[in-house]
């Protein structure tokens, strides 16, 4: 607490207070969504009051404002109550989508060392999804559907498009059709050619592809079974695909780290000379991969990922090719957009604890993707008789993980646009799935406010 002009008062919990430059600084009231610039006088009496010390002659018009626009409070207990009143509601608001993500079989045809998969994608007896099981599960979608969720279509593996899983993907694709829904996809992209035919049929919205870096890196990194080399063929087929016409994207997940940090140009240049950048469906972004943490010598931050590679000249531009700083850049335009009311707030982190529902071949859901084929980490599992999912205990721990249920984040200036950080490194580092896990978010968002600030103020 401060005595400010005579008055108790406090600095709130939730107001984002950033220096721009020079005479700049910026306060977002992140649930409020007010946003305002002050001086360096009005900025040094708001840090004396951040840090509880009275100020004397704060002038009084502006006082008044910073007390009226929520950056100032004269009670702490009724702030944190509002942000409570917003969260809880938040939290009920987004119940409305699930996430269906088929598991058609563990097997891939790659064999990266990094892999979480690895125990399962190697194990002898995989068997593919059953069509028993495929139309059990779109008999639950039908009933979520028809109860108004609105429904969103993934498949992951192991390798979800491999060629000898054709006639169970086909099953799949036909009965989604029927259901007036696409899928995304996260493939390595090694056999996509076999499913041309079903991109020209519509069948999908999105692929995902992971390259490892520059050619010679990826190939170090990501080979087939039979050790055969991986990059140009991924790239044909990525050719091929995008010369089909039609509404769908190919993004793609570069894992970066201090070994292939260096080849990321030589990427960019390949995805030029394919001419893939020319295309609007085509997109990449890098992707630190500390949630394994499997690498920890040659990690690197997404702060460091951003700084030492220069896609692009211009700053912002710069910073949406790193997922983590993309994600927070389009958290804050929301809030900066002015015809609308409220950002895109959130009070969860992920999929994992809205609605995913990962449904490996014997019927088995998950939440996250680092726990599928890890039994007692099941939320759930599809009850063939009823057609229906049977929820584990798990599914309520998931669900619950809010940032109005963990301590650090309900008094944190960034609760509503990060929404927790990542369950499961929260509990392999933390020890439980109910504690924060801020990463970088706190650095990345910072750098995010800046850039977007700057570009206003100057
Ligand atoms: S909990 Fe973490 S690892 Fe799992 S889906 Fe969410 S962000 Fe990914
Ligand atoms: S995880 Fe960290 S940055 Fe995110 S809301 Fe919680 S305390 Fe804030």
């Amino acid at each position: 607490m401060a005595i400010v002009n005579g008055k108790e008062c406090y600095f709130s919990n939730y107001v984002i207070f950033e220096k721009v430059c020079n005479n700049v600084y910026v306060l977002i009231h992140s649930y409020l969504n007010n946003i305002d610039i002050v001086n360096e006088d009005v900025a040094k009496s708001l840090t004396k009051i951040k840090a509880g010390n009275n100020v004397d002659k704060l002038d009084e018009e502006t006082f008044n404002q910073l007390l009226q626009k929520g950056y100032l409070v004269d009670d702490i207990d009724k702030d944190r109550e509002r942000f409570f009143k917003i969260a809880d509601k938040l939290a009920q608001m987004k119940n409305k989508a699930s996430s269906f993500i088929f598991i058609p079989s563990y097997d891939c045809n790659f064999s990266c060392p990094y892999c979480f998969e690895q125990e399962l994608t190697r194990n002898k007896d995989n068997k593919p999804m059953s069509k028993e099981t495929v139309y059990a599960i779109f008999k639950v979608i039908k009933k979520e559907k028809a109860d108004g969720q609105y429904i969103s279509l993934s498949m992951f593996g192991g390798e979800p498009l491999l060629k000898e899983n054709i006639t169970i993907n086909e099953y799949i694709f036909n009965n989604a059709k029927k259901a007036k829904l696409k899928l995304d996809v996260i493939t390595n992209g090694n056999d996509l050619e076999h499913y041309f035919k079903y991109i020209k049929d519509g069948v999908f919205s999105q692929f995902q592809i992971t390259l490892d870096g520059g050619k010679e890196y990826h190939n170090k990194m990501k080979f087939t079974k039979d050790n055969k080399n991986t990059f140009d063929k991924i790239l044909d087929n990525i050719a091929s695909a995008l010369s089909i016409p039609g509404k769908f994207s190919i993004a793609i997940r570069i894992n970066t780290n201090k070994d292939n940090i260096d080849s990321l140009l030589t990427l960019k240049e390949a995805f030029e000379t394919h001419g893939f950048l020319k295309d609007k469906r085509f997109y990449f972004y890098t992707k630190n991969v500390d949630e394994c943490k499997c690498r920890k010598s040659k990690e690197l931050s997404d702060v460091d990922i951003v700084h030492k590679i220069r896609f692009f000249d211009d700053n912002m531009k710069n910073m949406k090719t790193n997922s983590q700083f993309s994600h927070i850049i389009s958290e804050f335009e929301e809030i900066f957009d002015t015809k609308k009311k409220i950002g895109r707030y959130k009070v969860k982190y992920c999929g994992a604890n809205r609605n995913n529902q990962l449904i490996d071949p014997i019927g088995d859901v998950y939440s996250c993707l680092e726990e599928v084929g890890k039994k007692d980490r099941r939320v759930g599992f599809l009850d063939m008789q009823s057609s229906k999912i049977v929820d584990t205990p798990l599914r309520k721990e998931w669900r619950n993980r809010l940032v109005q249920n963990m301590k650090e984040c309900s008094d944190c200036e960034y609760a509503l646009m990060c929404g927790g950080g990542c369950g499961i490194a929260a509990l392999k580092y933390r020890g439980s799935l109910n504690k924060s896990y801020c990463a970088e978010m706190k650095e990345i968002a910072k750098e995010a406010v800046y850039e977007i600030v700057k570009g206003l103020a100057v």
